[in-house]
């Protein structure tokens, strides 16, 4: 169900300047992606694959609300979504401290969840200390994103984006 992300202790000055500009409210999702990501939108407009480019917008048109606040994500989440809100994403504002490709598939991760109606993960069996915070294969959550940031890398490499894919290949079990 969730997304655990590691640590931001250490960037304090990164979260006075998160919290500075952080909005505290719920808006439509449209807007919010197209405010945020302008560079991710054009980028699936270019895509060859027009399975892949549909299944994204499919999930990206799913998600009617981005709900910013701090008291529906546990302890240590980024970012959550619920059964019991199936058109919602709720974002907690060290959110906004990850990279904007890592923003954006953070949306994707959760999107995934909510249009597939599956919010759960299973046992990390390449970083156990991880927990259950991991996916089998790569028809899930954290699949998604790797095969966005994939698709990216192969046709605009880029060192961000090879870092994600290489921590989110731990998160995939069978990869
Ligand atoms: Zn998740």
């Amino acid at each position: 169900m969730f997304k655990i992300k590691a640590s931001f202790v250490h960037c304090f000055v990164l979260i006075l300047t998160a919290c500075a500009t952080t909005p505290h409210y719920s808006e439509r999702s449209s807007q919010f992606i197209t405010d945020h990501f302008p560079e991710e939108i054009s980028f699936i407009k270019t895509m060859q694959d027009p399975l892949f480019k549909k299944d994204l917008e499919n999930l990206l048109t799913n998600v009617h609300d981005i709900n910013i606040s701090e008291v529906n994500c546990s302890t240590g989440q980024i970012a959550c979504s619920f059964k019991s809100y199936p058109h919602t994403v709720f974002l907690k504002k060290e959110y906004f401290l990850l990279s904007k490709e890592e923003q954006f598939t953070t949306i994707l991760h959760e999107s995934y969840h909510l249009l597939h109606k599956s919010f759960d993960h299973t046992l990390c069996t390449k970083e156990k200390r991880w927990g259950h915070e991991c996916d089998e294969d790569f028809n899930s959550a954290y699949g998604i994103e790797y095969k966005y940031l994939l698709y990216k890398y192969q046709t605009n490499p880029s060192n961000n984006t090879l870092l994600l894919l290489k921590r989110l290949d731990r998160r995939i079990n069978k990869s």
